[in-house]
């Protein structure tokens, strides 16, 4: 009887004993200074975990009657990390979770705090008002509030037209300035210089403003067209003029390639939310009952609350339930959604007739939410640091946000601003300048020569000059249009 009675004790403490030994080879590879989490991890692998969450490109998706995505291979990790076992059910709303005006909560964030699911492992966004009432772990994606517009079509169709991309538009004008006020100033010395043009009464002027406009145009092509100028005047006009075009050439040829290379497409028409405020045009909206929409209402800012009240007054008409019904209310009417850049990234990335706007604001995070003050929050929150830590987070990210439209990604490619060809614009004006001032050193000289010779006054003479030189222009501009029939 004793025997029998010792025999049942030893086989109850063996049976005691495989139970509370570690659940699996992988925990047993665990290192000795994790040996609280190891213990919590045998406490917890004891249950299955209700996992909420919500059916979200590349987050979670479904295939094959199967779930699979971002937030499914993060839940994976913690498992094991943290040591739990899991099943993962889609949110029955289909929202994300706010409140109404009872304090009842919908979407994930309601689930959690019915208790109907354990955590809620999505891209729910930590917020204030959520962390009242739920708990969040370190958020495993950081992220921030943009716009995702359609591709400008009406620029796509100016296709041909891509030689000009390289400048911006001031920095065309500026040139066509530049060019004009040189073809100008050569007139003007090219009557001025007395090298240049020697006898107004008898000789015919060489830089007529036509010939000017062809000597420039003949630089800026690098083909050197003529007349060529003999005075130093002239000369030094001719070389800072064709020293820019050098210089802008080079720029632009720079500029093109790297366009050709960046494949950039455009920037979008809208590229903050201010832009958005002030058109028409475009309708804009976000997701019901999402944390993007708190964000509006919440914010003091005029422009935001300028948003919200544009949302709140068109409600039916410009929220959506999902962000793929946003995307695809984007590509197919006059529409902006207003979400979150990590979600509107993965749009642009499959889509590539979509854009998202440059601006960011209400930077925020993606966390793990549990019941509040879970014991599985502490846990939770170091696992998300250790993969993150380990690279394992990006390593995710790059496998769920791969884009198809990757050779035309926009690379950062902008056109050459103006600003940036600041010297070369100084540089010319000086010479332009240096150039005038010499010639009128040049007639001035000449003047002084005459008076000398004719005992007159060198004010006097140099009037003459002048009116001779300019009389001149307008006497031979009507002679040639004369010969013209
Ligand atoms: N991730 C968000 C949320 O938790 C959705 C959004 O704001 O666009 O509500």
């Amino acid at each position: 009887m004793t025997k029998a009675f010792r025999l049942l004790i030893c086989v109850t403490a063996l049976l005691l004993l495989k139970e509370s030994s570690p659940a699996g080879a992988e925990e047993n590879q665990v290192i000795p200074d994790k040996a609280n989490k190891n213990a919590r991890t045998k406490r917890q692998s004891q249950q299955t975990l209700a996992v909420t969450t919500i059916l979200e490109r590349p987050f979670t998706m479904n295939k094959d009657s199967k779930l699979e995505g971002y937030c499914i291979d993060l839940l994976s990790e913690l498992s094991k990390k943290v040591g739990f076992q899991y099943e993962v059910n889609v949110v029955k709303d289909g929202k994300y979770g706010m409140m109404d005006s009872d304090g009842n909560w919908s979407g994930m964030v309601g689930e959690v705090i019915r208790k109907e699911a354990d955590m809620a492992v999505a891209p729910l966004t930590i917020t204030s008002v959520r962390e009242q009432t739920i708990s969040f772990t370190k958020p495993f994606i950081q992220t921030g509030i943009s716009i995702l517009l359609k591709r400008d079509t009406t620029a796509e169709g100016l296709f041909l037209f891509r030689f000009l991309n390289p400048f911006s538009r001031e920095t065309w004008l500026g040139i066509l300035i530049a060019y004009l006020v040189t073809c100008v100033c050569l007139f003007l010395v090219g009557r001025l210089s007395p090298i240049e043009w020697k006898e107004p009464q008898s000789e015919e002027n060489k830089f007529t403003f036509l010939n000017s406009l062809w000597f420039g145009a003949g630089a800026l092509t690098l083909q050197g067209a003529e007349p060529h100028p003999k005075a130093l005047s002239a000369r030094i006009i001719a070389t800072v003029w064709w020293i820019f075009t050098i210089f802008l050439l080079a720029a632009y040829i720079a500029s093109f390639a790297a366009f050709l290379n960046s494949g950039s497409q455009q920037t979008p028409t809208i590229q903050t939310f201010e832009d958005l405020v002030k058109q028409k045009s475009i309708a804009f909206g976000t997701i019901q009952g999402s944390s993007t929409f708190n964000f509006f209402k919440n914010s003091k800012s005029p422009t935001f609350q300028m948003i919200y009240e544009y949302m709140e007054k068109k409600k039916d008409l410009v929220l959506v339930k999902t962000f793929e019904e946003g995307v695809q209310r984007v590509k197919e009417s006059s529409y902006a959604l207003l979400g979150e850049s990590v979600m509107q990234d993965l749009a642009v990335a499959k889509h590539c007739d979509l854009i998202r706007a440059p601006e960011i604001v209400g930077r925020r995070g993606y966390g793990i939410a549990t019941m509040l003050d879970s014991p599985l929050v502490r846990n939770l929150s170091i696992a998300v640091l250790e993969l993150s830590e380990s690279g394992h987070l990006d390593y995710l990210y790059k496998k769920w946000w791969q884009s198809s439209c990757s050779d035309k990604g926009n690379t950062g490619w902008i056109p050459l601003q103006a600003q940036t060809l600041g010297g070369i614009f100084l540089l010319l004006a000086a010479g332009l300048v240096l150039g005038v001032i010499v010639s009128l050193i040049e007639l001035v000289s000449k003047a002084k020569n005459s008076a000398d010779q004719q005992n007159k006054s060198c004010c006097s003479t140099f009037s003459e000059e002048l009116g001779r030189r300019f009389k001149g222009a307008s006497e031979s501009q009507e002679e040639s249009e004369k010969v013209q029939p």
